[in-house]
């Protein structure tokens, strides 16, 4: 194609458009042509394959010179780039820049913004309930990584030492796009692996090394440093905003006013969880097909706007550990859904009863003053792109209308969102600002008129009225002259050669009156014109282009007002998130009937009647059987919990990681009572998932995963392990799991809380070795030759895997099933040693207490015993203890 290019006859504007498509090369280019936009080579060929369109040619007849083309109209342009930007590709917007009538030659034309995955603005592209994050990556030393919304005007940054942080991130924050230097470098490729379905931006390596991105970020926020954003110490940080930013700016070619501020990503305060943890518990992507539906995130989410969904979401992705902040969002929610359980004391002096119709009340009437909010976030950073419409400004409009009802139900909620309603700025200047100007019947472009209410500019409303009233002038000029002149049949008409005129029929010549100017004679009339109706004329024919121009400038003017209050409607943005935040919250919970988790301090998860959020409500109200849970460092620190296949194991796991989660995110929990001591992190192994397309084998992936909790997990952590050790053979597999709970029992020296479920019924031996090991088992009933699943938590080990029974289930012939049956018996008599314990058990170094005793340790009078006890071990020098090493084999 490129030679083909060269070789051909190229007019003006083709070199036009080769020249500004060289600029663009990974961009389709948006060639505006008159009221089109076209593509011309292989974006246009790419462009009809995406959008379904025709594919053309210029000069189709001269083969040589052909050139592939399509196009679509201006006024549809949006849905088309929005569809090729959700296909993963970027557009670059070229426009004429200079008016077609004064262009000498080839009209000058620019690219004014480029759209892509990780930067776009076009609601037609953005979900409302989710960030669109383009992130840029650098390593610098350490990783220095920054997210940008431009549809928000979110800004954030972070620094990680390792690359299993820096994906866990990137991961969590699921940006749409990522921005990277074009190096070869290992490290970096391994990342980007990782996210392979992501559309990467890369450029070229010394633009990220760019001495002065501190400077360009300093600039735009004209700060003299960044230690009021809490980033100054962030180098590697700091240089991936600098970066981002300057690139996003570079794309927009426009002011980016509405990004205010840098934001440090928490991460100390927060519940630290790692990417496979997050996946597998499914926050808010189910594991089969990545859907929102069916994950917890689906369940929790009953806000209203588009700001609280993603405030929602956040919070669920960024749980928190502070006891006292925790609390305050409780408190909160529990005045919202008018929780009995939940108040504290001395807030309320009215009766239950009347405080629950009170929050209810409350909660209502919140939910429906924000239901008349749009994305408030995202028309502000229109306004400040300036590419907001009339219907934008409407929205705001009416958005900003609701703040005052809100501030009064925020204001009447003791605590954090009273706190908020306090100082709220309720922009009442914009609001009556925009209801005195726009017109309620915008249109969508600003060119037509029709944006500005009368009243608000004496000149425009002069234009109208001449526009509008023109008729009646013409009728009282026509009654006046005929007046004047005696004439009665005098008539004004108009044509397009001469404008308006005076008709006058020959027989009444004599009485025209001298100031008449005579433009045309006919058979039987005569024309006149005076300098009063050319006067009116002009004032006619010009006002329509006035009137559409000073419109266009008047809206401007007004759309810049509001860009100036860009800060403050960020702020009402924020407040109504966490009014939607708390109100949806407190929805679910009344509606699914949740209750308030006791959070604090302590070394205790203890939930009574625990649900899992989400299966609960796949099945029939009443249906999902609760189960009870209780984590402590003392007596069951480590629940080993055994049952067959579709018992419920991976459920009850699952939802004490999602309840502890919840509870620490300030949300009510699916449980009749939950006490969750606070934990610092929560790692998730569970299920054997097929991780082909990393292309690492399972077993790998598990041991994986594995080795994150050994190595992390501290004795304020989680550990949910669901099945390990299946990936190999059985032996191994039981191995490395009872090797696994060991260590997890002395980690630290006092372990970590553990909920084990496991095929391997072994393992329940373990609890005859260490007290802090307990057992439990989902109670299956057997009837006939079948199993009745309970789903219910009972205390003890289930003494069989009932892998048999499920195998006669599936039909497998009874004579194998008798047979594995005798099997297993032979099997389980090795289980035990002679002295009842385990035979797995002992140590090579047998020298830890909790370990089976040696066989000769029981009998008292044995010689080797006797020796052994008279040893002084502290004054023995290594030859000697030689020595009586030698002589007690001796013995033996
Ligand atoms: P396991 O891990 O023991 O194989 P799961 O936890 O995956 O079993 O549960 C299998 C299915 O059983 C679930 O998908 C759900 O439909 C049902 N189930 C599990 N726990 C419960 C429960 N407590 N109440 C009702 N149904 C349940
Ligand atoms: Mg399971």
């Amino acid at each position: 194609m490129k030679s083909a290019k060269q070789k051909m006859k190229i007019t003006p504007m083709l070199r036009q458009y080769l020249e500004i498509k060289e600029q663009y090369p990974d961009s389709i280019l948006f060639y505006r042509l008159g009221d089109f936009y076209e593509m011309f080579f292989e974006d246009a060929v790419t462009a009809s394959r995406v959008l379904g369109i025709t594919l053309t040619s210029r000069n189709h007849k001269d083969a040589e010179n052909k050139v592939p083309l399509c196009g679509v109209p201006y006024h549809a342009a949006p849905g088309y780039l929005a569809r090729l930007v959700k296909a993963g590709f970027r557009v670059a917007v070229c426009e004429q820049v200079e008016d077609p009538k004064e262009a000498k030659g080839v009209v000058r034309r620019e690219v004014v913004r480029v759209v892509s995955p990780g930067v776009v603005t076009e609601d037609q592209v953005l979900d409302d309930r989710v960030n669109c994050f383009i992130a840029g990556i650098i390593k610098k030393g350490n990783w220095g990584l920054s997210f940008l919304d431009i549809s928000t005007g979110e800004f954030l940054v972070a620094e990680f030492v390792d690359e299993d942080n820096l994906i866990d991130e990137l991961s969590r924050m699921a940006p749409a796009e990522l921005l990277v230097s074009d190096e070869d470098d290992p490290a970096l490729t391994a990342v980007l692996a990782r996210f392979d379905s992501l559309c990467l931006t890369r450029k070229e390596p010394s633009w990220f090394y760019q001495e002065d991105a501190r400077e360009f970020l300093l600039d735009h926020f004209q700060t003299a440093n960044l230690a009021g954003y809490g980033c100054d110490h962030l180098k590697a940080g700091v240089q991936a905003a600098g970066v981002l930013l300057r690139y996003v700016q570079e794309t927009q070619k426009t002011d980016l006013g509405h990004i205010e501020r840098l934001v440090a990503i928490e991460q100390d305060g927060v519940l630290v969880m790692d990417e496979a943890s997050r996946r597998n518990l499914e926050l808010s992507r189910t594991i089969v097909g990545g859907e929102r539906e069916g994950s917890l995130l689906a369940v929790l989410d009953k806000t209203v706007t588009p700001m609280g969904a993603r405030l929602l979401q956040r919070n669920l992705l960024f749980p928190l550990r502070d006891c006292r902040e925790i609390n305050r969002r409780l408190d909160t929610l529990s005045f919202l859904a008018g929780s009995d359980n939940g108040l504290d004391a001395g807030l309320l002096v009215i009766d239950q009863g009347e405080s629950r119709r009170g929050a209810d009340s409350i909660r209502q009437s919140m939910r429906k003053a924000l239901d008349g909010v749009y994305d408030l976030e995202r028309l502000n950073s229109r306004v400040v792109l300036a590419s907001a419409n009339g219907r934008d400004l409407l929205a705001l409009k009416q958005s900003l209308a609701c703040l005052p009802g809100l501030q009064e139900l925020a204001a009447a909620c003791p605590g954090l969102l009273c706190d908020d309603s306090a100082d709220l700025d309720l922009l009442a200047d914009i609001h009556d600002l925009l209801a005195a100007s726009i017109r309620e019947d915008v249109p969508v472009g600003l060119r037509e008129g029709k944006l500005i209410k009368p009243g608000i500019n004496e000149e425009l409303d002069r234009l109208v009225s001449i526009l509008t009233d023109g008729r009646r002038h013409i009728l009282d000029l026509e009654a006046k002259e005929r007046e004047r002149t005696g004439i009665a049949k005098l008539k004004i008409g108009f044509n397009k050669v001469f404008g308006y005129y005076l008709e006058v029929s020959r027989i009444h010549s004599a009485k025209v009156p001298e100031n008449y100017i005579r433009k045309q004679t006919l058979v039987n009339a005569e024309r006149f014109i005076t300098p009063e109706l050319k006067d009116f004329e002009q004032q006619v024919l010009g006002a329509e282009e006035k009137r559409l121009d000073l419109e266009y400038q008047l809206f401007i003017d007004i759309r810049q007002q509001v860009a100036a209050a860009s800060s403050r409607i960020l702020q009402a943005a924020s407040f109504i998130a966490r009014v939607d935040f708390f109100a949806g919250l407190a929805e679910v919970a009344c509606v699914y009937n949740y209750v308030r988790p006791e959070v604090n301090e302590r070394e205790v998860i203890s939930i009574k009647e625990g649900r899992h959020p989400v299966i609960e409500r796949s099945l029939p109200p009443g249906k999902f059987v609760p189960n009870d849970i209780h984590l402590d460092q003392s007596e069951q620190e480590i629940l080993i919990v055994t049952g067959p296949n579709m018992a419920g194991k991976s459920t009850v796991l699952r939802q004490t990681a999602l309840i502890t989660l919840m509870a620490q995110m300030g949300s009510f929990v699916p449980a009749a009572s939950a006490r969750i001591g606070i934990v610092d992190r929560i790692f998730t192994r569970v299920g054997a998932m097929d991780d082909l397309r990393r292309g690492q084998s399972t077993f790998m992936v598990e041991m994986n995963e594995t080795a994150n909790i050994l190595n992390n997990a501290t004795d304020k952590s989680l550990v949910i392990l669901d099945e390990i050790g299946r990936g190999t053979s059985t032996f191994d597999g039981l191995a490395i799991a009872w090797a696994v709970t060991e260590d997890l029992l002395s980690n630290n020296d006092k372990g970590v809380k553990t909920i084990f479920a496991t095929h391997y019924h072994e393992l329940t031996e373990l609890s005859t070795l260490h007290d802090r090991v307990s057992n439990f088992n989902i109670a299956v009933r057997e009837w006939d030759d079948s199993i009745i699943f309970l789903y219910k938590l009972l205390p003890g080990g289930a003494n069989r895997s009932y892998g048999i029974e499920v195998a006669a289930l599936a039909g497998v012939p009874k004579r194998v099933v008798e047979r594995a049956g005798e099997l297993l018996h032979n099997i389980e008599q090795g289980e035990y040693g002679q002295n009842g314990q385990p035979r797995i058990a002992p140590r090579a170094d047998g020298n830890k207490a909790e370990v089976a005793r040696l066989p000769f340790a029981d009998q008292a009078d044995d010689p080797l015993r006797k020796r052994l006890q008279e040893l002084k071990l502290d004054s023995l020098t290594p030859l000697e203890a030689m020595t009586i090493l030698y002589e007690l084999r001796d013995k033996v």
